[in-house]
């Protein structure tokens, strides 16, 4: 099937374009949604898209594979990129525009400035992924100065991602709401990701070892257990108790969800975060505790 008899939407490719129609949204005052992706879409995106197309006139979705944040040994490459299938989803789900640049649209030459978020952005994925969350926040705040939206959503999923934004967003005062959704899960509690693709049928299996190991976390903190190191220990051996030697842990922690620093002792609302490598495939996920 060719790209564009999927799709009515026509992906906008230059920024030009972009603050044209833009500009034109906001000659008819309408209100903007934006939900930045990398693409291969699935229905946490989608939910993304519909919370945003339910809240405002416009939607906007951006699909940019964004390089700078991924380390040299990562998979940017291979990273999946249907993007027929990706317009046509966005258009399903309420987008009004799909802005698809290129990486030399997104970075041309001579382009040296970068956006760099101390605090929640050092531990955790910041640690594991150095210059991961420096790329993510350079290309978030160039396409919030491309669309303009009013309110930008993001993904539970990412918690981390999602603190480190808010915090761009507070220290350098731009002016727009951040909206954070719940993560979109599997009927076996997987958490939906691009990444899934990769995974072989045991490691899906496998895989499923990370919500699980959250939820019984959770259960243990409302059953009365506060001592996060009891916590942290009951996550590990529940991921290596059933995922075998499939899975190897990045990351195990309970931190404060604003600030992602560890906290010794769930007495307040905090959040359960890992990173669990199955097979080659880094999958994170989160859980609310306490
Ligand atoms: P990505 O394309 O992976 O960069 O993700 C784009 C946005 O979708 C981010 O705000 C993610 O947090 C969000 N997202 C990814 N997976 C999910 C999910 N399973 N549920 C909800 N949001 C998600």
């Amino acid at each position: 099937m060719k790209e564009q008899s999927m799709s009515g939407i026509k992906p906008v490719a230059t920024v030009m374009e972009m603050r044209t129609l833009r500009a034109a949204m906001e000659k008819d005052g309408k209100t903007v949604g934006f939900v930045p992706t990398m693409g291969a879409l699935h229905a946490g995106h989608a939910s993304l898209i519909k919370a945003s197309a339910s809240a405002c006139d416009r939607t906007v979705v951006s699909i940019f594979v964004n390089p700078t944040q991924f380390g040299p040994a990562e998979d940017l490459s291979k990273y999946p990129r249907p993007l027929a299938k990706d317009l046509a989803l966005a258009e399903a789900s309420g987008a009004s525009a799909v802005f698809a640049p290129s990486d030399a649209e997104m970075y041309p030459p001579g382009c040296s400035t970068w956006v760099d978020v101390q605090g929640p952005s050092q531990g955790l994925c910041g640690a594991s992924r150095p210059g991961h969350f420096r790329g993510v926040t350079t290309v978030v705040a160039k396409l919030f100065n491309i669309v303009k939206p009013h309110r930008a959503y993001f993904g539970k999923k990412d918690a981390q991602q999602a603190a480190v934004i808010r915090k761009m967003v507070r220290d350098l005062d731009m002016d727009l709401e951040i909206v954070v959704c719940p993560t979109v899960r599997e009927k076996d509690g997987l958490a939906l990701s691009s990444r899934n693709v990769y995974l072989g049928e045991k490691e899906r299996k496998a895989a499923t070892s990370l919500s699980a190991s959250l939820k019984a976390a959770a259960e243990s903190a409302r059953n009365g257990e506060k001592d996060a190191a009891v916590l942290k220990t009951l996550i590990r051996d529940a991921i290596t108790g059933k995922a075998e030697r499939l899975a190897r842990i990045d990351y195990v922690e309970i931190v404060d969800g604003e600030t992602m620093l560890p906290v010794e002792k769930v007495d307040k609302p905090s959040l359960a975060v890992i990173a669990v490598f199955i097979g080659s495939t880094r999958l994170i996920d989160n859980a609310d505790i306490g």
